[in-house]
C-alpha cells in the first residue's frame, strides 16, 4: 500500500515506540545541557533578520512557552530567547508518549494514486569508504603541525540519516532497491578510461590514494565501492523508467557532482549522477535529463560533462564562489550545441529559506517547464543547511521538504512524477538526519511522527525573508530561462 492512501494516523502506527529525537531518561540531563548550550549559542550569536536575539530580549519575566512544541512551524520566530530555550529543553526531554505532533496530510496530488510508490537505495559497503585521518579537509600531515582526525566526507551524517530514515518507520514504507556495481562500459559513458584506471590503481595502494586534487581520498577497495554509488543510482533511475517504483532516493557514498571525466576533486569519484543520466539515454529511452543541483557547491563536474549538449539541462543552486573556487557564475550557460542549457545560480552567503523557494519559483521550475525532460535527476546536497560547517547558507529540514514539493510537483506535471535524487554533500552529522528525513517524506508522499527537535531554534533563520542582493541574484539568472531552446530554435531552417 502507498503511503498516501493510509489514513492520516497511519504512520504514526507503523511507526517504532522510540521516537528518535526524544531521549531516554538515563541521558536526560546531559543531553538536556548539550542542547540549552548550542541553543544558547545560536540565540546569542549573529542572527540576521532576527528580532529577538538575546541582547534584545526583554529583561522581564517570559511568557509561558506553547503548552506543545511546534518545530516547523513559524510560531517561533515570535518567541523570546528564553522561551525558545525552554521550548527546546521541552523537545528534548520529552518521553515518547508526549511526542504529540500531528501527522501531516499527504501531498493532494498523490490522493488518488495507488500505484506511487518511491524507492531507496543504500548499503553498508558506502559506509566503508575510508576518508583516513585528514583533519577536516587538510590531509593529516604531523610534521606539518596538521593533527590527524576524522575527514569532514566521513560516514556519519550518512549512517545517521539511514538509521533515522529506518527507526522512524519510513523505510518500511519505501521499495528497497539493491544497488549493484557499476560496470566498466557505463563508466566509460562519462569518465576516461584514464580516470577509471586512476581510482583503480589508488584503490588498490594499501593506503589508499586520492582522486585527482589532493583532498579527496580513495581508500583502500573505494574503486568498488565508487561502482556500487554509480550502479545504485543506475538501478534506482531503471526502476523508475520501468515503473516499478515512481521516483527514489539513492543514499550513496562516495558522492560525485565535482568529479569531471577525467579528474575526481571535491571529494567525488565518479560523477554519479551524470553516469545515471547516461544510462538512462542509452538504455531506459528517456533522451531528455534534467539534473537540478542544490548542493550548497556547484555542480562543476555534472556541469562539465554536459556542457556542450543540450539533451541534458543541469541547473545548479548554490554558495557564491564556495567550492570549487572561480565555478559556477551566471555567465557559464552552457557551449556549442548545450548553450543555454547550463544554469547556475551563485547565492550570496547567508541565502535562506525564503531566498532558495524563490529561486525555485523563478528558476528552477520555469525553467523545468520550458524544457520539458523525461526524468528529474537531483543532486541533493544537504550541506545548505544552516548548521552545515562547509558552506554558509541557512536552511532547514523544513526548507528541503518545501523545495522537494515544488521539485515533485514539478515532476507530477511533466515526466510522470519521475525524480530520483543522489546524495552528495551534507556534513552536520546531527542535522543533515532530519533533512534527509523531511525530504524522503515529502518525496513519499508521507510524514512519521518525527520533527525536527531544531526547529525553534534555527526559526529565526528561517524567517528570513528575501534580501535585496539575493534577489538581484535571482533575477538575473531567471533570465537565463528564456535561453533554453534557443540554439534549437535558432539552428531550425
Ligand atoms: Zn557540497
Amino acid at each position: 500500500m502507498h503511503p498516501s492512501h493510509v489514513p492520516a494516523h497511519r504512520s504514526t502506527k507503523a511507526s517504532h515506540e522510540i521516537a528518535p529525537g526524544v531521549i531516554p531518561s538515563r541521558r536526560t540531563t546531559s543531553r538536556r545541557l548539550v542542547g540549552i548550550f548550542l541553543a544558547a549559542t545560536l540565540l546569542t550569536g549573529c542572527q540576521p533578520g532576527s528580532t529577538t536575539t538575546a541582547a534584545s530580549s526583554p529583561t522581564g519575566p517570559a511568557a509561558p512557552p506553547p503548552a506543545t512544541p511546534t518545530p516547523g512551524t513559524a510560531t517561533a520566530p515570535g518567541l523570546t530567547a528564553p522561551q525558545r530555550l525552554t521550548t527546546l529543553a521541552a523537545t528534548i526531554t520529552a518521553a515518547p508518549g508526549d511526542h504529540t505532533t500531528e501527522p501531516q496530510q499527504g501531498r493532494p496530488t498523490r490522493g488518488g494514486d495507488l500505484s506511487m510508490t518511491t524507492g531507496y537505495v543504500f548499503h553498508p559497503e558506502y559506509l566503508w569508504h575510508d576518508t583516513g585521518t585528514s583533519a577536516g579537509l587538510m590531509p593529516a600531515n604531523p610534521p606539518a603541525g596538521i593533527q590527524p582526525a576524522v575527514h569532514i566526507e566521513n560516514p556519519e551524517a550518512k549512517r545517521r540519516a539511514h538509521e533515522l530514515i529506518h527507526v522512524s518507520g519510513l523505510l518500511a514504507e519505501l521499495t528497497v532497491i539493491e544497488p549493484r556495481r557499476a560496470t566498466m562500459a557505463e563508466l566509460l559513458r562519462v569518465h576516461t578510461g584514464d580516470h577509471i584506471q586512476h581510482i583503480k590503481t589508488q584503490s588498490d595502494l594499501r593506503g589508499g590514494g586520492d582522486a585527482g586534487d589532493g583532498f579527496s581520498p580513495v581508500g583502500p577497495g573505494s574503486y568498488a565501492i565508487a561502482r556500487l554509488a554509480a550502479g545504485g543510482l543506475i538501478e534506482l533511475v531503471t526502476a523508475v523508467a520501468r515503473g516499478e517504483v515512481t521516483n527514489g532516493y539513492a543514499l550513496t557514498r562516495p558522492p560525485g557532482h565535482h568529479a569531471t571525466a577525467d579528474r575526481g576533486m571535491g571529494f567525488c569519484l565518479f560523477n554519479n549522477i551524470a553516469v545515471a543520466a547516461r544510462h538512462a539515454q542509452a538504455e531506459l529511452g528517456l533522451p531528455r535529463i534534467a539534473i537540478v543541483d542544490w548542493d550548497a557547491h556547484h555542480g562543476n563536474g555534472t556541469q562539465s560533462i554536459f556542457y556542450t549538449d543540450p539533451s541534458v539541462l543541469t541547473i545548479s543552486l548554490h554558495q557564491a564562489g564556495c567550492f570549487p573556487p572561480d565555478s559556477g557564475w551566471i555567465r557559464e550557460n552552457g557551449a556549442g550545441d548545450g548553450t543555454g542549457y547550463a544554469i547556475n545560480v551563485p547565492l550570496p552567503p547567508g541565502t535562506g529559506h525564503a531566498a532558495y523557494l524563490h529561486a525555485m519559483t523563478e528558476i528552477v521550475l520555469p525553467a523545468l517547464e520550458r524544457f520539458a525532460p523525461d526524468l528529474i535527476l537531483l543532486a541533493n546536497g544537504f550541506d545548505a543547511s544552516v548548521f552545515d560547517p562547509m558552506a554558509r547558507q541557512m536552511l532547514t529540514a523544513d526548507s528541503y521538504r518545501a523545495m522537494t514539493r515544488m521539485l515533485t510537483d514539478a515532476a507530477d506535471r511533466l515526466c510522470h512524477g519521475r525524480l530520483v535524487a543522489a546524495h552528495e554533500g551534507g556534513y552536520s552529522p546531527f542535522y543533515v538526519p532530519y533533512c534527509a528525513l523531511a525530504f524522503l517524506e515529502e518525496l513519499a508522499g508521507t510524514t512519521t511522527r518525527v520533527t525536527d527537535p531544531l526547529a525553534a531554534v534555527v526559526a529565526d533563520y528561517a524567517a528570513e525573508p528575501l534580501q535585496p542582493h539575493q534577489n538581484a541574484v535571482i533575477d538575473e539568472a531567471a533570465q537565463l530561462v528564456s535561453r533554453i531552446g534557443a540554439h534549437e530554435i535558432a539552428a531550425a531552417p
